[in-house]
């Protein structure tokens, strides 16, 4: 059978964006799928956008840099393509008629094309983990009331949905971290970490800021948060495992004793064409998985000295209310921070620690408070950023 879907890709421009339109264009190209793309939205990288557009052949084109859309405009001039600019096109982009949206934009800047795309009840294909982190609860009621289907991209939450067959007989989740390219190194070795050695992983090719969180653990800790929405666990039932040769995705322990794990190769293309094809299956090049080749899987316990922002997120995760969102948006703050060469690698969790540390004198309600409104998200993020810079000021290299 043929699988047909409407699509908006959110975040075109990027690494998941990229590995979607790979799948995408090898399902039509195949005769396994008829696919349409509404819309694609871009941040600032127009060579990537125009691209982009010309390969999916969208109804609509949305870039975030407003200074970009004259250039853009003529560009497609020769395409039947309308073309937005700024906050408001990106939300249009959510908002228009595709079936199947993925959420691809990194950060909290996802929120507002992601809810549009969730109010109207489409299929959300869920890359993006920032913006349930900081949102969360009121996402995840968002989607029960217009109806919209979670899908799970990111891999080991994609891994957990994969083999969910019981979900009231689950005794723990146990999501799988490669460990990143700091897993050796001394606590001394990691203060001097550059900006290219933290993007450098060992195993997957992302954007910037996730290779960053992939270095810190930082990206754990948001899974953590993420799974723990996504699945309804509590932050005691989910585990963390080091597992360098990043394999096994992800585990679930069922209530009889008996553990399923999702096992592919480190490619993102997986995951994407699971939530595309969902609740069927297509057929992708991927790499397959040869195990005599592999040979050996091995699994080590995290070092929660060495990568704090671990501990701080499981413990954003335990205290629930607006911790995750002051977490995630200090987190996002303090990577630019360093990716600008403002501060050192070990600064990241450190600034981060402060701000929550430091919030509940901060005059926004308590951390247990959990937000009740977009808008009071919105506040606590803003706030949160503004907390983070005061913190970077104060450790910021000379
Ligand atoms: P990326 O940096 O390669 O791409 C990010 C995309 O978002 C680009 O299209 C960029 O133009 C756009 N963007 C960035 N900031 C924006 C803003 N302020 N406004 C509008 N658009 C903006 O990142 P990526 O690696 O593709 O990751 C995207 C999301 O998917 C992240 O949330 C990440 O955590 C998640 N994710 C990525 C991977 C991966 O393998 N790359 C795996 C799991 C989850
Ligand atoms: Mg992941």
């Amino acid at each position: 059978m043929t699988l047909t879907r409407r699509i908006t890709v959110l975040g075109a421009t990027g690494s998941i964006g990229a590995s979607t339109a790979a799948v995408v264009e090898e399902l039509i190209a195949s005769g396994a799928a008829d696919i349409e793309v509404e819309a694609i939205t871009g941040g600032r990288n127009l060579p990537a956008l125009i691209d982009m557009a010309l390969r999916l052949k969208p109804k609509f084109v949305a870039v975030a840099d407003e200074s970009l859309v004259t250039e853009l405009r003529s560009a497609l001039s020769g395409m039947p393509v309308e073309i937005g600019a700024g906050a408001g096109a990106l939300a249009e982009a959510g908002a228009r008629p595709a079936d199947w949206v993925m959420s691809a934009i990194t950060g909290a800047a996802a929120l507002e094309p992601t809810l549009a795309a969730i109010v109207r009840g489409a299929a959300i294909a869920l890359a993006n983990k920032e913006c349930l982190v900081c949102a969360g609860p009121l996402l995840i009621e968002a989607a029960r009331t217009s109806g919209a289907q979670l899908l799970p991209v990111d891999s080991e939450h994609n891994a957990i949905f994969q083999v969910l067959g019981h979900p009231d007989r689950v005794e723990k989740l146990t999501l799988t971290a490669s460990g990143g390219p700091f897993r050796e190194w001394p606590r001394e070795q990691m203060s001097a970490a550059t900006v290219a050695q933290a993007c450098l992983h060992p195993n997957w090719s992302m954007g910037r800021k996730i290779s960053v969180d992939s270095a810190t653990l930082m990206n754990k800790g948001l899974e953590l948060i993420e799974a723990s929405l996504l699945f309804g666990m509590p932050e005691d039932r989910i585990d963390v495992v080091i597992h360098p040769q990043s394999v096994i995705h992800s585990l679930v322990s069922y209530c009889d004793g008996s553990v399923l794990a999702q096992m592919g190769a480190p490619d993102m293309r997986v995951p994407i064409s699971y939530a595309l094809a969902w609740p069927d299956r297509a057929p992708v090049s991927a790499d397959r998985l040869d195990l005599t080749t592999l040979g050996t899987l091995t699994f080590e316990a995290p070092d929660l000295e060495r990568f704090p922002a671990l501990r701080l997120a499981r413990e954003a995760l335990r205290a629930g209310g607006a911790a995750p969102a002051i977490l995630n948006a200090a987190n996002e703050s303090a990577v630019e921070s360093f990716l600008d060469g403002q501060i050192g690698f070990l600064e990241i969790a450190a600034a981060v620690e402060e701000v929550l540390q430091s919030w509940e004198g901060s005059g926004l309600g308590a951390i247990a408070n959990s937000p009740s409104s977009f808008d009071e998200v919105r506040s606590i993020d803003a706030a949160a950023r503004i907390a983070a810079r005061q913190a970077i000021t104060r450790r910021r290299v000379a």
